[in-house]
Protein backbone atom coordinates (compact mmCIF):
# COMPACT_ATOMS: atom_id res chain seq x y z
CA UNK A 1 0.00 0.00 0.00
CA UNK A 2 1.35 3.51 -1.03
CA UNK A 3 1.15 6.25 1.11
CA UNK A 4 3.84 8.74 -0.99
CA UNK A 5 4.82 8.85 -4.50
CA UNK A 6 7.04 10.29 -6.86
CA UNK A 7 5.92 10.19 -10.31
CA UNK A 8 7.90 10.10 -13.16
CA UNK A 9 6.86 12.03 -16.30
CA UNK A 10 3.78 13.61 -14.47
CA UNK A 11 2.23 15.78 -17.08
CA UNK A 12 1.68 12.78 -19.56
CA UNK A 13 -1.38 10.81 -20.06
CA UNK A 14 -0.38 8.68 -17.24
CA UNK A 15 1.13 10.91 -14.71
CA UNK A 16 -1.86 13.46 -14.96
CA UNK A 17 -4.17 10.19 -13.78
CA UNK A 18 -2.06 8.81 -11.48
CA UNK A 19 -2.36 12.72 -10.20
CA UNK A 20 -6.06 11.96 -9.95
CA UNK A 21 -5.62 8.52 -8.19
CA UNK A 22 -3.33 10.00 -5.54
CA UNK A 23 -6.26 13.35 -5.30
CA UNK A 24 -8.98 10.51 -4.66
CA UNK A 25 -6.79 8.25 -1.95
CA UNK A 26 -5.43 11.00 -0.15
CA UNK A 27 -1.55 9.99 -1.46
CA UNK A 28 1.44 12.43 -0.61
CA UNK A 29 3.23 13.74 -3.86
CA UNK A 30 7.03 13.85 -3.06
CA UNK A 31 8.24 14.39 -6.64
CA UNK A 32 7.07 15.08 -9.77
CA UNK A 33 8.86 15.04 -13.49
CA UNK A 34 8.47 16.26 -16.95
CA UNK A 35 10.82 17.44 -20.05
CA UNK A 36 9.72 20.44 -21.21
CA UNK A 37 5.65 21.23 -20.13
CA UNK A 38 6.23 24.05 -17.51
CA UNK A 39 3.13 25.36 -17.46
CA UNK A 40 1.39 21.89 -16.36
CA UNK A 41 4.44 21.60 -14.11
CA UNK A 42 3.68 24.58 -12.19
CA UNK A 43 0.52 24.19 -11.97
CA UNK A 44 0.65 20.20 -10.58
CA UNK A 45 3.59 21.53 -7.98
CA UNK A 46 1.04 24.54 -6.67
CA UNK A 47 -1.19 21.57 -6.12
CA UNK A 48 0.46 19.34 -5.19
CA UNK A 49 2.92 20.51 -3.13
CA UNK A 50 5.95 18.02 -4.09
CA UNK A 51 9.52 18.74 -2.78
CA UNK A 52 10.73 18.19 -5.80
CA UNK A 53 10.12 19.18 -9.26
CA UNK A 54 12.43 18.32 -12.51
CA UNK A 55 12.32 18.91 -15.58
CA UNK A 56 14.84 17.13 -17.88
CA UNK A 57 15.11 20.45 -20.53
CA UNK A 58 17.48 23.00 -18.31
CA UNK A 59 16.22 25.73 -19.92
CA UNK A 60 12.22 24.62 -18.78
CA UNK A 61 13.71 23.99 -15.50
CA UNK A 62 14.98 27.48 -15.51
CA UNK A 63 11.66 29.11 -16.00
CA UNK A 64 10.42 26.83 -13.59
CA UNK A 65 12.39 27.67 -10.77
CA UNK A 66 11.20 31.32 -11.55
CA UNK A 67 7.63 30.52 -10.94
CA UNK A 68 7.98 28.71 -7.79
CA UNK A 69 9.82 30.56 -6.41
CA UNK A 70 7.09 31.81 -4.00
CA UNK A 71 6.71 27.59 -3.34
CA UNK A 72 8.77 24.92 -1.32
CA UNK A 73 9.26 23.25 -4.73
CA UNK A 74 12.46 22.47 -5.05
CA UNK A 75 13.08 22.73 -8.89
CA UNK A 76 15.83 20.94 -10.47
CA UNK A 77 17.18 20.48 -14.34
CA UNK A 78 18.78 17.70 -16.63
CA UNK A 79 18.61 13.82 -17.04
CA UNK A 80 20.73 12.99 -13.58
CA UNK A 81 18.10 15.24 -11.87
CA UNK A 82 15.43 12.11 -13.10
CA UNK A 83 17.12 9.63 -10.40
CA UNK A 84 16.97 12.30 -7.70
CA UNK A 85 13.13 12.17 -7.72
CA UNK A 86 13.32 8.55 -8.67
CA UNK A 87 15.33 7.76 -4.71
CA UNK A 88 13.71 10.82 -3.04
CA UNK A 89 13.63 9.26 0.54
CA UNK A 90 10.21 10.49 1.25
CA UNK A 91 8.30 8.49 -1.51
CA UNK A 92 7.57 4.45 -0.98
CA UNK A 93 6.61 4.16 -4.14
CA UNK A 94 7.63 5.64 -7.94
CA UNK A 95 5.48 5.62 -10.46
CA UNK A 96 7.44 5.41 -13.75
CA UNK A 97 5.60 6.87 -16.86
CA UNK A 98 8.45 8.60 -18.62
CA UNK A 99 8.36 7.41 -22.35
CA UNK A 100 11.04 5.62 -23.67
CA UNK A 101 13.92 4.20 -22.13
CA UNK A 102 15.19 7.20 -20.34
CA UNK A 103 13.36 5.52 -17.55
CA UNK A 104 16.13 2.62 -17.14
CA UNK A 105 18.42 4.32 -15.25
CA UNK A 106 15.97 6.37 -12.52
CA UNK A 107 13.91 2.77 -12.76
CA UNK A 108 17.04 1.02 -11.51
CA UNK A 109 17.97 3.94 -9.00
CA UNK A 110 14.45 3.38 -7.31
CA UNK A 111 14.89 -0.07 -6.99
CA UNK A 112 18.42 -0.08 -5.06
CA UNK A 113 16.57 2.07 -2.47
CA UNK A 114 13.86 -0.73 -2.20
CA UNK A 115 10.93 1.23 -3.28
CA UNK A 116 7.82 -0.09 -5.13
CA UNK A 117 8.30 1.06 -8.47
CA UNK A 118 4.63 1.32 -10.39
CA UNK A 119 5.82 0.03 -13.80
CA UNK A 120 4.09 2.15 -17.15
CA UNK A 121 6.79 2.86 -18.36
CA UNK A 122 7.27 -0.46 -20.80
CA UNK A 123 10.50 0.76 -22.41
CA UNK A 124 12.61 0.33 -19.54
CA UNK A 125 11.70 -3.30 -19.48
CA UNK A 126 11.64 -3.95 -22.81
CA UNK A 127 15.36 -2.90 -23.48
CA UNK A 128 16.47 -4.32 -19.88
CA UNK A 129 14.36 -6.56 -18.96
CA UNK A 130 16.77 -8.72 -17.26
CA UNK A 131 19.06 -6.34 -15.36
CA UNK A 132 16.54 -4.58 -13.66
CA UNK A 133 13.95 -7.81 -12.46
CA UNK A 134 17.08 -8.97 -11.54
CA UNK A 135 18.06 -6.07 -9.32
CA UNK A 136 14.37 -6.20 -8.17
CA UNK A 137 14.40 -10.13 -6.60
CA UNK A 138 18.16 -8.93 -5.26
CA UNK A 139 16.64 -5.59 -3.72
CA UNK A 140 13.73 -6.95 -2.32
CA UNK A 141 11.87 -4.13 -4.07
CA UNK A 142 8.37 -4.88 -5.56
CA UNK A 143 7.33 -4.07 -9.21
CA UNK A 144 3.60 -3.92 -9.90
CA UNK A 145 2.85 -3.40 -13.84
CA UNK A 146 0.59 -0.44 -14.70
CA UNK A 147 0.21 -1.18 -18.54
CA UNK A 148 -3.45 -2.69 -18.43
CA UNK A 149 -2.77 -6.04 -19.89
CA UNK A 150 0.40 -6.97 -17.27
CA UNK A 151 -2.04 -5.47 -14.25
CA UNK A 152 -4.41 -8.37 -15.60
CA UNK A 153 -2.31 -10.87 -15.84
CA UNK A 154 -0.76 -9.77 -12.20
CA UNK A 155 -3.70 -9.82 -11.02
CA UNK A 156 -4.77 -13.48 -12.46
CA UNK A 157 -1.77 -14.96 -10.99
CA UNK A 158 -2.65 -13.48 -7.59
CA UNK A 159 -2.67 -17.23 -5.34
CA UNK A 160 -0.58 -18.59 -8.10
CA UNK A 161 2.28 -19.98 -5.87
CA UNK A 162 4.33 -21.57 -8.92
CA UNK A 163 5.19 -20.27 -12.07
CA UNK A 164 5.41 -23.99 -13.82
CA UNK A 165 1.84 -23.86 -13.44
CA UNK A 166 0.77 -21.25 -16.02
CA UNK A 167 0.39 -22.85 -19.52
CA UNK A 168 0.70 -19.32 -21.39
CA UNK A 169 0.15 -15.62 -21.00
CA UNK A 170 -2.54 -14.19 -23.77
CA UNK A 171 -3.02 -10.71 -23.98
CA UNK A 172 -5.07 -8.65 -25.53
CA UNK A 173 -5.12 -6.10 -28.53
CA UNK A 174 -6.95 -3.78 -29.10
CA UNK A 175 -5.83 -3.91 -33.05
CA UNK A 176 -5.57 -0.68 -33.21
CA UNK A 177 -6.90 1.99 -35.69
CA UNK A 178 -5.74 0.58 -38.35
CA UNK A 179 -7.23 -3.13 -37.90
CA UNK A 180 -8.51 -5.19 -40.63
CA UNK A 181 -6.05 -3.07 -43.39
CA UNK A 182 -4.10 -5.27 -45.70
CA UNK A 183 -0.39 -3.71 -45.49
CA UNK A 184 -0.91 -1.89 -48.60
CA UNK A 185 -3.75 -0.12 -47.17
CA UNK A 186 -2.31 0.94 -44.02
CA UNK A 187 0.98 1.68 -45.88
CA UNK A 188 -1.17 4.80 -46.85
CA UNK A 189 -1.82 6.14 -43.41
CA UNK A 190 -0.89 9.18 -42.77
CA UNK A 191 0.27 10.54 -38.46
CA UNK A 192 -3.54 11.79 -38.20
CA UNK A 193 -4.89 8.51 -39.24
CA UNK A 194 -2.34 6.77 -36.64
CA UNK A 195 -3.15 9.51 -34.03
CA UNK A 196 -6.75 8.24 -33.41
CA UNK A 197 -6.82 5.30 -31.31
CA UNK A 198 -10.57 3.48 -31.10
CA UNK A 199 -10.42 3.10 -27.52
CA UNK A 200 -8.08 4.42 -25.46
CA UNK A 201 -6.42 7.87 -25.04
CA UNK A 202 -2.52 8.32 -24.73
CA UNK A 203 0.69 9.80 -25.55
CA UNK A 204 1.81 10.50 -28.84
CA UNK A 205 4.35 7.30 -29.00
CA UNK A 206 2.20 4.77 -27.17
CA UNK A 207 -0.72 5.65 -29.63
CA UNK A 208 1.53 5.13 -32.70
CA UNK A 209 2.80 1.99 -31.68
CA UNK A 210 -0.55 0.51 -31.20
CA UNK A 211 -1.09 1.26 -35.11
CA UNK A 212 2.02 -0.50 -36.03
CA UNK A 213 1.17 -3.01 -33.44
CA UNK A 214 4.86 -2.36 -31.69
CA UNK A 215 3.02 -1.57 -29.13
CA UNK A 216 1.88 -5.21 -28.60
CA UNK A 217 5.31 -6.37 -29.62
CA UNK A 218 7.05 -4.95 -27.06
CA UNK A 219 4.06 -5.66 -24.07
CA UNK A 220 5.26 -9.39 -25.08
CA UNK A 221 8.65 -8.72 -24.22
CA UNK A 222 7.02 -7.08 -20.85
CA UNK A 223 5.20 -9.76 -20.43
CA UNK A 224 8.01 -12.33 -20.83
CA UNK A 225 10.38 -10.01 -18.70
CA UNK A 226 8.20 -9.37 -15.47
CA UNK A 227 7.04 -13.51 -15.25
CA UNK A 228 10.06 -14.58 -16.59
CA UNK A 229 8.39 -17.72 -19.29
CA UNK A 230 9.92 -17.95 -22.78
CA UNK A 231 7.98 -16.46 -25.95
CA UNK A 232 6.02 -19.78 -26.59
CA UNK A 233 4.32 -19.13 -23.25
CA UNK A 234 2.96 -15.57 -24.29
CA UNK A 235 0.45 -15.13 -27.00
CA UNK A 236 -1.45 -12.26 -28.51
CA UNK A 237 -5.10 -12.48 -29.56
CA UNK A 238 -7.26 -9.31 -31.13
CA UNK A 239 -9.85 -8.12 -28.70
CA UNK A 240 -11.30 -5.10 -30.30
CA UNK A 241 -13.53 -3.79 -27.61
CA UNK A 242 -10.85 -3.89 -25.04
CA UNK A 243 -12.82 -5.43 -22.61
CA UNK A 244 -11.16 -8.57 -21.43
CA UNK A 245 -7.58 -6.66 -20.46
CA UNK A 246 -5.65 -10.32 -20.25
CA UNK A 247 -5.74 -13.79 -19.73
CA UNK A 248 -3.65 -16.64 -18.11
CA UNK A 249 -4.09 -20.08 -18.84
CA UNK A 250 -3.33 -22.63 -16.28
CA UNK A 251 -1.97 -26.24 -16.95
CA UNK A 252 -5.32 -27.78 -16.19
CA UNK A 253 -6.82 -25.79 -18.69
CA UNK A 254 -8.32 -22.93 -16.38
CA UNK A 255 -7.98 -20.03 -17.89
CA UNK A 256 -8.48 -16.81 -15.84
CA UNK A 257 -9.21 -13.23 -17.12
CA UNK A 258 -9.81 -9.70 -15.93
CA UNK A 259 -12.51 -7.66 -17.25
CA UNK A 260 -12.94 -3.62 -17.10
CA UNK A 261 -14.14 -0.78 -18.56
CA UNK A 262 -10.87 0.68 -20.61
CA UNK A 263 -9.64 3.23 -17.89
CA UNK A 264 -6.11 3.27 -17.03
CA UNK A 265 -6.95 4.49 -13.40
CA UNK A 266 -8.40 1.18 -12.45
CA UNK A 267 -4.54 -0.29 -12.75
CA UNK A 268 -2.62 2.79 -11.54
CA UNK A 269 -5.05 2.38 -8.61
CA UNK A 270 -4.31 -1.56 -7.96
CA UNK A 271 -0.49 -0.97 -8.20
CA UNK A 272 -1.17 1.81 -5.30
CA UNK A 273 -3.55 -0.52 -3.21
CA UNK A 274 -1.96 -3.65 -3.98
CA UNK A 275 -2.59 -6.25 -2.16
CA UNK A 276 -6.00 -4.42 -1.78
CA UNK A 277 -7.90 -2.57 -3.92
CA UNK A 278 -10.40 0.44 -3.35
CA UNK A 279 -12.97 2.06 -5.03
CA UNK A 280 -12.34 3.28 -8.58
CA UNK A 281 -12.93 6.00 -10.51
CA UNK A 282 -12.96 3.98 -13.36
CA UNK A 283 -16.99 3.59 -14.70
CA UNK A 284 -17.62 0.05 -13.60
CA UNK A 285 -18.39 -2.80 -16.53
CA UNK A 286 -22.37 -3.25 -17.13
CA UNK A 287 -21.90 -6.68 -18.81
CA UNK A 288 -25.35 -6.55 -20.14
CA UNK A 289 -25.05 -3.38 -22.21
CA UNK A 290 -21.18 -3.61 -23.17
CA UNK A 291 -21.00 -4.77 -26.65
CA UNK A 292 -20.25 -8.50 -27.44
CA UNK A 293 -16.95 -9.58 -26.51
CA UNK A 294 -14.57 -11.00 -29.76
CA UNK A 295 -11.76 -12.26 -30.47
CA UNK A 296 -8.95 -13.30 -33.54
CA UNK A 297 -5.79 -13.96 -34.79
CA UNK A 298 -3.44 -10.94 -35.69
CA UNK A 299 -2.25 -9.94 -38.77
CA UNK A 300 1.81 -10.33 -38.71
CA UNK A 301 1.99 -9.47 -42.63
CA UNK A 302 -0.08 -6.09 -42.16
CA UNK A 303 1.78 -5.43 -39.20
CA UNK A 304 5.25 -6.61 -39.65
CA UNK A 305 6.21 -4.60 -35.93
CA UNK A 306 4.56 -7.49 -34.01
CA UNK A 307 6.91 -9.93 -36.11
CA UNK A 308 9.86 -7.88 -35.64
CA UNK A 309 9.94 -7.98 -32.07
CA UNK A 310 8.86 -11.61 -31.61
CA UNK A 311 11.69 -12.16 -33.51
CA UNK A 312 13.91 -9.86 -31.33
CA UNK A 313 12.30 -11.75 -28.03
CA UNK A 314 12.84 -15.16 -29.60
CA UNK A 315 16.76 -13.53 -30.17
CA UNK A 316 17.35 -12.27 -26.30
CA UNK A 317 19.91 -10.30 -25.58
CA UNK A 318 20.36 -6.83 -26.72
CA UNK A 319 17.92 -7.61 -29.70
CA UNK A 320 15.24 -6.07 -27.75
CA UNK A 321 17.66 -3.03 -27.37
CA UNK A 322 18.10 -2.57 -30.32
CA UNK A 323 14.33 -3.10 -31.53
CA UNK A 324 13.14 -0.90 -29.14
CA UNK A 325 15.94 2.05 -29.70
CA UNK A 326 15.02 1.85 -33.10
CA UNK A 327 11.64 2.43 -33.15
CA UNK A 328 11.64 5.17 -30.55
CA UNK A 329 13.67 6.65 -33.34
CA UNK A 330 11.39 5.57 -36.17
CA UNK A 331 7.97 6.75 -34.22
CA UNK A 332 9.75 10.51 -33.47
CA UNK A 333 10.52 10.73 -37.12
CA UNK A 334 6.76 9.32 -38.12
CA UNK A 335 5.42 12.26 -35.82
CA UNK A 336 7.71 15.00 -37.30
CA UNK A 337 5.90 14.05 -40.49
CA UNK A 338 9.50 12.97 -41.83
CA UNK A 339 8.85 9.90 -42.82
CA UNK A 340 6.02 6.84 -43.84
CA UNK A 341 4.42 4.60 -41.96
CA UNK A 342 5.99 1.72 -43.53
CA UNK A 343 9.66 3.45 -42.78
CA UNK A 344 8.85 2.47 -39.00
CA UNK A 345 9.35 -1.42 -39.33
CA UNK A 346 11.56 -0.88 -42.02
CA UNK A 347 14.00 1.06 -39.94
CA UNK A 348 13.51 -1.19 -37.17
CA UNK A 349 14.50 -3.85 -39.46
CA UNK A 350 17.50 -2.01 -40.96
CA UNK A 351 18.65 -1.61 -37.24
CA UNK A 352 18.02 -5.00 -36.28
CA UNK A 353 20.24 -6.27 -39.20
CA UNK A 354 22.99 -3.73 -38.36
CA UNK A 355 23.82 -4.08 -35.19
CA UNK A 356 25.15 -7.01 -33.89
CA UNK A 357 23.45 -9.04 -31.00
CA UNK A 358 25.40 -9.35 -27.28
CA UNK A 359 24.05 -12.16 -25.14
CA UNK A 360 23.73 -12.09 -21.30
CA UNK A 361 24.39 -8.11 -21.57
CA UNK A 362 25.70 -5.85 -18.73
CA UNK A 363 23.92 -2.86 -18.58
CA UNK A 364 26.91 -1.04 -20.57
CA UNK A 365 26.43 -3.41 -23.20
CA UNK A 366 22.61 -2.78 -22.96
CA UNK A 367 23.13 1.53 -23.65
CA UNK A 368 25.84 0.54 -26.37
CA UNK A 369 23.52 -1.33 -28.85
CA UNK A 370 20.86 1.38 -27.83
CA UNK A 371 23.11 4.25 -28.94
CA UNK A 372 24.18 1.79 -32.47
CA UNK A 373 20.64 1.33 -32.81
CA UNK A 374 19.57 5.48 -32.88
CA UNK A 375 22.34 6.37 -35.11
CA UNK A 376 21.48 3.36 -37.68
CA UNK A 377 18.20 4.81 -38.17
CA UNK A 378 19.53 8.35 -38.14
CA UNK A 379 22.24 8.14 -40.53
P1 LIG B 1 3.01 10.87 -22.62
O1 LIG B 1 3.70 11.22 -23.86
O2 LIG B 1 1.59 11.29 -22.46
O3 LIG B 1 3.83 11.43 -21.37
C1 LIG B 1 5.20 11.23 -21.24
C2 LIG B 1 5.74 11.89 -19.98
O4 LIG B 1 7.16 11.70 -19.97
C3 LIG B 1 5.50 13.39 -19.92
O5 LIG B 1 5.46 13.79 -18.57
C4 LIG B 1 6.75 13.95 -20.59
O6 LIG B 1 7.06 15.28 -20.21
C5 LIG B 1 7.79 12.99 -20.08
N1 LIG B 1 8.90 12.82 -21.02
C6 LIG B 1 8.84 12.69 -22.37
N2 LIG B 1 10.05 12.56 -22.90
C7 LIG B 1 10.92 12.63 -21.87
C8 LIG B 1 12.34 12.61 -21.79
N3 LIG B 1 13.10 12.45 -22.86
N4 LIG B 1 12.88 12.72 -20.58
C9 LIG B 1 12.14 12.85 -19.47
N5 LIG B 1 10.79 12.90 -19.48
C10 LIG B 1 10.20 12.79 -20.68
O7 LIG B 1 3.14 9.29 -22.45
P2 LIG B 1 2.13 8.26 -21.80
O8 LIG B 1 1.68 8.73 -20.46
O9 LIG B 1 1.10 7.86 -22.78
O10 LIG B 1 3.07 6.98 -21.61
C11 LIG B 1 4.06 6.91 -20.59
C12 LIG B 1 4.57 5.48 -20.49
O11 LIG B 1 3.52 4.65 -20.07
C13 LIG B 1 5.07 4.91 -21.84
O12 LIG B 1 6.15 4.05 -21.61
C14 LIG B 1 3.87 4.12 -22.33
O13 LIG B 1 4.25 3.05 -23.17
C15 LIG B 1 3.30 3.61 -21.01
N6 LIG B 1 1.87 3.29 -21.06
C16 LIG B 1 0.95 4.28 -21.32
C17 LIG B 1 -0.40 4.01 -21.36
C18 LIG B 1 -1.41 5.08 -21.58
O14 LIG B 1 -2.62 4.82 -21.46
N7 LIG B 1 -1.02 6.30 -21.86
C19 LIG B 1 -0.90 2.63 -21.18
C20 LIG B 1 0.15 1.68 -20.86
C21 LIG B 1 1.46 2.01 -20.82
P3 LIG B 1 6.58 16.55 -21.13
O15 LIG B 1 5.11 16.68 -20.93
O16 LIG B 1 7.32 17.71 -20.54
O17 LIG B 1 6.98 16.24 -22.53
MG1 LIG C 1 -1.03 -1.96 -22.74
Amino acid sequence: MSNTISILGSTGSIGRQTLDVAEQMGLSVAAITAHGSVARMEEQARQFRPRLAVLTDETAAKDLAVRLADTETRVLGGFDALEEAAVIPQADTVVTAVVGMVGLKPTLAAIGEKKRIALANKETLVCAGELVMDAADRCGAEIIPVDSEHSAIFQCVQGCLDRREIKRLILTCSGGPFYGMSYGENGKMTKADALRHPNWKMGPKITVDCATLMNKGLEVIEAMRLYRLPLSQVDVVIHRQSIVHSLVEYRDGAVLAQLGTPDMRLPIRYAMTYPNRGMSLAEPLDLLTCPPLTFAAPDREAFPCLRLAEEAAGEGGTACAVLNAANEEAVKLFLQDRIGFHDIPSLVAKARAGVPVVQNPTLEDILAADRAARETVLR
